[in-house]
């Protein structure tokens, strides 16, 4: 049995630097570019495999040069990657710029990630089924993602990343839910409920949308998290490590993987992402998204 089932997406990202991110309708010049793998679903698989999870990856790749550079991180971190599927067409490609503050925008072309659909998760169901802890994110198809929420019998981590409109019975289970502070915003007007100032506020406010937990994070702020199974019925204030940011691109996914990790090593939601932010801080202070991620050393004494 795998411990981790990350179903999610897997792309290869084109990084360009630029000193300052092109506002609309503006052409600036990159001072490089680099080819890497990436994906949410993939980043996060990375970086749980790295700390050393036992991680496979339900996701597909497409028939193109880009599907090799797409797995290069996955294999390298020995990631099970019998459930990734070939299809014909593009592998997803994420175009990244990031400026010199570390600050990035992001458009994503989905690719072969719209073939990850509930057929797939069917044709994997032993797989999602058999996991302690199913990995979610916004990448692919809503179909796949809920179709595997709904499969496994573990625990659901749900990523919204990006937000997508997902069903009530699928973020009942969702244990946690983890959103960043842009994404609680847009679920809660989405989901015509208030959006408030504080981050005490905004996660009592995501509970309510039906989530078994909730981890709301915050960039240098670190994370807050709200788990009332495990007895602490108030949100706890996680900090994150200060670090001089240099890229922040996958420091979302790093929390998430992370968090996975030690969710299926037994942790409670606070001390998982007491670990998490740590992971997350990690890869801010070094640039790209899976070059960027940790192993177990890079972050002792936490992680083990
Ligand atoms: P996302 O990448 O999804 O926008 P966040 O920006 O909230 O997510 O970052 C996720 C985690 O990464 C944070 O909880 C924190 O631990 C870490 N992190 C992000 N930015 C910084 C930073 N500038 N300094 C230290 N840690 C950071």
């Amino acid at each position: 049995m795998t411990s981790i089932v990350v179903v999610g997406s897997v792309n290869a990202d084109l990084v360009a630097r630029v000193p300052a991110l092109p506002v609309t309708g503006e052409t600036v010049l990159a001072d490089s570019m680099t080819v890497i793998p990436g994906g949410k679903g993939a980043n996060q698989a990375v970086v749980a495999a790295r700390l050393g999870g036992d991680v496979a990856l339900l996701g597909a790749i497409g028939s193109d040069a880009f599907a090799d550079i797409a797995l290069v991180g996955l294999r390298d971190a020995g990631v099970d990657l019998d459930g990734v599927e070939t299809v014909e067409g593009p592998t997803g490609v994420a175009q990244i710029w990031v400026d010199d503050d570390g600050e990035n925008s992001i458009v994503v072309v989905p690719g072969a990630n719209r073939a990850v659909d509930a057929d797939v998760v069917a044709r994997h169901h032993d797989l999602v089924a058999g996991a302690d802890v199913v990995v979610l994110q916004g990448e692919i198809p809503l179909r796949g993602s809920e179709a595997a929420a709904r499969a496994g019998r573990g625990r659901v981590l749900l990523n919204l990343a990006p937000v997508v409109p997902v069903a009530t019975d699928v973020l009942a289970l969702a244990d946690p839910l983890v959103v960043n502070h842009a994404e609680a915003e847009r679920l809660l007007e989405e989901s015509e409920r208030p959006v408030p100032e504080s981050p005490f506020a905004v996660i009592a406010e995501l509970h309510g949308l039906g989530p078994r937990s909730v981890v709301l994070t915050l960039g240098p702020a670190g994370a807050v998290v709200l788990e009332p199974a495990a007895g602490v019925g108030e949100p706890v204030v996680v900090p994150t490590p200060h670090v001089e940011a240099v890229d922040t691109t996958g420091a979302g996914d790093a929390f998430v993987g992370a968090l996975a990790y030690r969710v299926s090593q037994g942790d409670t939601l606070v001390d998982a992402a007491r670990t998490a932010v740590r992971v997350g801080a990690f890869s801010v202070a070094t640039h790209g998204a899976q070059p960027s991620f940790p192993t177990a050393d890079d972050v002792l004494p936490s992680v083990r």
